[in-house]
């Protein structure tokens, strides 16, 4: 492919041409050239992605008329200078980009065309990171290395080419190992260690037979799924974009003894279940399906072609009877013919049809069960908002999408190949030189669409920009309103914005308007209508094609041009219902919690609860609770003190199994006998520790309904003396129909009447172990005062656990454990803590400060 039309194609994709002119050069090692640029139009304070690279035209030494090109990643972008680095690979005997790198000196240019849309995109909260790669990739790898999070795994693995790439500097990452293999093709892929990688994600960069390996070795040998395998081709040997030239090596041949590094081997090597990526998921439940819908598309390729077939005959019959040849002994089997077929087609369309929607229900119903026995076993603290509104976008828009894969989008997608391409088969027989033109209008509109694609790389990029203006200037102006509408002011500033906003997508999109009409036109029927009618009239006028073969043409030759794009169209609903089945996928993965622990019966009496040794993250290495001891004695009340985020919430949930620990383990202590959490049957356990938080959750019942949740069976006066002593009785008897009142209809709670049926709620439950997050924010003052006086009925005897949030409330415990970072930094009754330095007594000082 000649230089010119790669840049032609880059360019259609949203590619940007640009000059950059040499600041400076310096060798980091004898192979290992950084090159500083000022690139002005380049660097010019859009979105530098990571690991975003430009193709740099490299001239031919031999040729200086020819260039090439190669890929680069950009080093150090200074949006302020508008300069930027790029790092070459010397090696001998050089190719053409290293060429011209070695020879360059300040003031030299060289042209570039930066594709930005190459982005670094793994998925979320990989395991760990798997970034390989040969010198010319380390400039990305260096990049990936400075965005990702510290607390990540990572693995890098490099290739030296010559003795001097180990020199190469790698940047820094706490998590990271680093190590290095030799050359050669195969080398790559032989040094990938044999462990455990479940849920890593792969970057993969080098030359392009060693990639095409590496990325076969990973997915066949350490079962790494396609998905999770990033890979990018820099270069080929034996081709003008390479790094050497043709050195008359064999291309496979490996000029370094293969060795893998000495890779630590984790214990994991000896696992007995195979490894498992989060993306499979999605894949297995596409697989049940995969050879029904191969199925359907075959059925739906026969009812396409006998679809088409009755136009045919009937394009046949015109011919004949044009040419006169109208005898009842041709034409009868012909009208016959298109009858039977035309009958047939629609007869399979419908079995086609009605079995799809077959398999779709059954799918939908087993995608439907699945999901909500999913929902079931997972542990509660699972079910944040945002995992909720996962849970919403899994069972209707998600599983909408798959409907209309199952049922529609193969049949859509294969009739839109075989429908035109019977069609111009059939008019090639006809007459080839018509078919041929055919061709015209979709070659029009493909060089109109690529017009319109030009820099729209850049345009996107403004359009984004705009648009994060508009949106920072209207919710400015929204939380600034009250402010506004009491002291006046006005709405310059967002005006100015959206004006602004406005004024540029005009600016874009008026000029293409023309083009995107013109592009549209191109393909429809009026457009190939005009072009079979002119072509086809000149053809006949000068003899070279028979009247009656006209026909055909203006039968089936006008929808050409929409048949062919609707194709396009039909892909996209295809896609979206792959990432959906990839997003219910990853649902189904969800860590649940571990249920296969013996189950040890608990003898009834009074509880406590020893945390001990107890460690927890919510993700791999990221620990939000360390070395957590602590004893909660029976019928004591032990309140968690410490600033926001030190894990008090975290900890408190960590008794009702929201997540299962990830170190040590919290016992419930029966007198002599300590039985671990997971040890016991999670609905027992769910009746033995209560909790009361500050956000009540109300379902939609009666008020009878809402107080008697863990015990329908709890007879009226039991539920009347729990709302006695929630102080809650009152109010529900003055509600309209008592405590039939359907909450949320016949009445309305305040947050402090919630809170206090909720605490009826819990001591109808009656667990001995107890869990409060204190109430905080209620408005009045006599609300509260009953809400801590329910709460005094509540506590009685149990063994319980506060999260406090005012101090003042704590005075009274048994025992105060504080906490920050993750950690109990202190313990002990309010008077021995106030005694002694720490944070305690600092939190005590804050606040008196504070009111003051
Ligand atoms: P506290 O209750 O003391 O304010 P939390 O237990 O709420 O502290 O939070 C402790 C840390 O755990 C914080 O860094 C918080 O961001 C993090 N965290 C809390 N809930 C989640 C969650 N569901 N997923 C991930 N991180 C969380």
């Amino acid at each position: 492919m000649g230089a010119r039309f790669q840049r032609t194609m880059m360019k259609a994709l949203g590619a940007t041409d640009h000059v950059m002119t040499v600041i400076s050069a310096t060798n980091l090692t004898l192979g290992f050239r950084r090159i500083r640029f000022s690139a002005p139009t380049m660097i010019d304070g859009r979105e530098t992605p990571t690991a975003s690279y430009v193709r740099l035209w490299a001239p031919d030494p031999e040729d200086p008329a020819k260039v090439h090109q190669r890929g680069y990643t950009l080093v150090d972008p200074d949006a302020a200078t508008g300069e930027v680095s790029f790092d070459f690979v010397l090696h001998e005997p050089m190719g053409p980009a290293s060429a011209w790198a070695a020879a360059a000196k300040p003031g030299d240019t060289i042209n570039a065309s930066y594709y930005m849309f190459q982005k670094f995109e793994p998925p979320e909260n990989p395991e760990g990171y798997l970034l390989m790669g040969d010198p010319a990739a380390i400039p990305a790898i260096n990049g990936i290395l400075s965005v990702l999070p510290s607390e990540v795994a990572v693995i890098v693995i490099l290739q030296a080419q010559l003795p001097g790439d180990r020199d190469i500097p790698v940047t820094f990452h706490p998590g990271a190992q680093v190590f290095w293999t030799g050359d050669g093709t195969g080398a790559l892929a032989a040094a990938v260690p044999a462990r455990d990688w479940s849920n890593w994600y792969a970057w993969v960069a080098a030359e392009h037979a060693a990639i095409k390996e590496l990325r076969a070795t990973l997915n066949r040998v350490h079962g790494f799924p396609l998905a999770d395998i990033r890979h990018t081709a820099y270069w080929m040997r034996g081709k003008a974009m390479r790094l050497r030239k043709e050195t008359g090596r064999d291309e496979t041949e490996t000029t370094a003894p293969v060795t893998a590094p000495a890779l630590p081997q984790p214990a994991e090597t000896l696992q007995k279940t195979p490894p498992r990526w989060r993306s499979q998921g999605g894949q297995e439940l596409l697989a049940s399906l995969r050879w029904k819908l191969r199925a359907a598309g075959v059925l739906q390729a026969v009812i396409s072609l006998m679809q088409l077939a009755p136009l045919v005959l009937l394009a046949e019959l015109g011919r004949r009877l044009l040419a006169g040849e109208a005898n009842s002994e041709t034409l009868t089997p012909l009208i016959f013919w298109t009858l039977g077929l035309f009958g047939g087609a629609a007869l399979l369309s419908t079995v086609l049809m009605v079995w799809l929607h077959a398999v779709d229900a059954r799918f939908g119903h087993d995608l439907r069960r699945s999901v909500v026995a999913k929902l079931a076993r997972l542990p509660l603290g699972w079910f944040t908002d945002r995992n909720a509104a996962s849970v919403h976008q899994a069972v209707q828009e998600d599983a909408g999408r798959l409907h209309y894969m199952v049922t529609h989008a193969v049949p859509d997608v294969v009739a839109g190949i075989v429908t035109p391409l019977a069609v111009i088969t059939y008019l090639f027989t006809v007459d080839a030189a018509l078919a041929g033109l055919l061709f015209l209008p979709l070659l029009a509109f493909v060089g109109l669409f690529a017009h319109m694609m030009r820099g729209v790389a850049d345009k996107l990029v403004e359009y984004a920009d705009w648009t994060k203006r508009a949106n920072a200037a209207a919710s400015a102006f929204i939380e600034a309103l009250p402010v506004v509408r009491v002291f006046g002011g006005n709405a310059d500033a967002v005006r100015k914005v959206l004006n602004g906003q406005a004024a540029f997508l005009n600016g874009w999109q008026r000029p293409m308007a023309g083009r995107k009409v013109a592009a549209q036109l191109a393909i429809q029927p009026p457009a190939f209508l005009l072009l079979i009618t002119a072509a086809g009239c000149w053809r006949i006028l000068s003899g070279a094609m028979l009247p009656a073969d006209l026909l055909p043409f203006l039968f089936l030759g006008t929808a050409f041009g929409t048949q062919i794009t609707a194709v396009m169209y039909g892909f996209v609903p295809m896609r979206e219902a792959r990432q959906a089945a990839n997003r219910i996928g990853t649902l189904l993965e969800a860590p649940e919690l571990d249920r296969s622990r013996s189950l040890r019966a608990l003898s009834p009496g009074s509880l406590g609860l020893r945390f001990q040794k107890v460690g927890f993250g919510y993700r791999p290495r990221k620990p939000v609770l360390q070395d957590i001891d602590l004893i909660l004695a029976p019928g004591t009340l032990t309140a968690l003190v410490g600033p926001s985020g030190a894990g008090k919430s975290t900890l408190a949930g960590l008794p009702g199994r929201f997540h299962d620990v990830t170190e040590g383990a919290i016992r419930l202590v029966a007198g002599e006998t300590e039985i671990d959490i997971r040890d016991i049957n999670p609905q027992v356990l769910q009746r033995t520790v209560g909790f009361v938080f500050q956000d009540v959750r109300l379902i939609k019942g009666t008020l009878r309904e809402n107080i008697a949740l863990s015990r329908p069976d709890a007879s009226q006066a039991e539920i009347e003396a729990a709302a006695c002593a929630a102080h809650i009785h009152q109010r529900i008897t003055e509600a309209p129909r008592g405590y039939d009142s359907i909450v949320g209809e016949d009445i309305q709670l305040s947050g402090g009447e919630a809170q206090r049926l909720s605490i009826a709620r819990a001591l109808i439950a009656d667990p001995p172990i107890l869990v409060l997050d204190e109430a905080t924010a209620f408005a009045d003052p006599e609300s509260e005062h009953l809400v801590q006086q329910a709460l005094g009925a509540l506590i009685g005897k149990r063994t319980v656990l506060v999260v406090a949030h005012r101090l003042h409330t704590v005075v009274h415990a048994d025992r105060i454990a504080v906490m920050d970072r993750g950690r109990i930094v202190q313990q002990g009754t309010h008077a021995a803590l106030m005694a002694e330095p720490g944070l305690y007594r600092d939190l005590w000082q804050a606040g008196e400060r504070k009111t003051s």
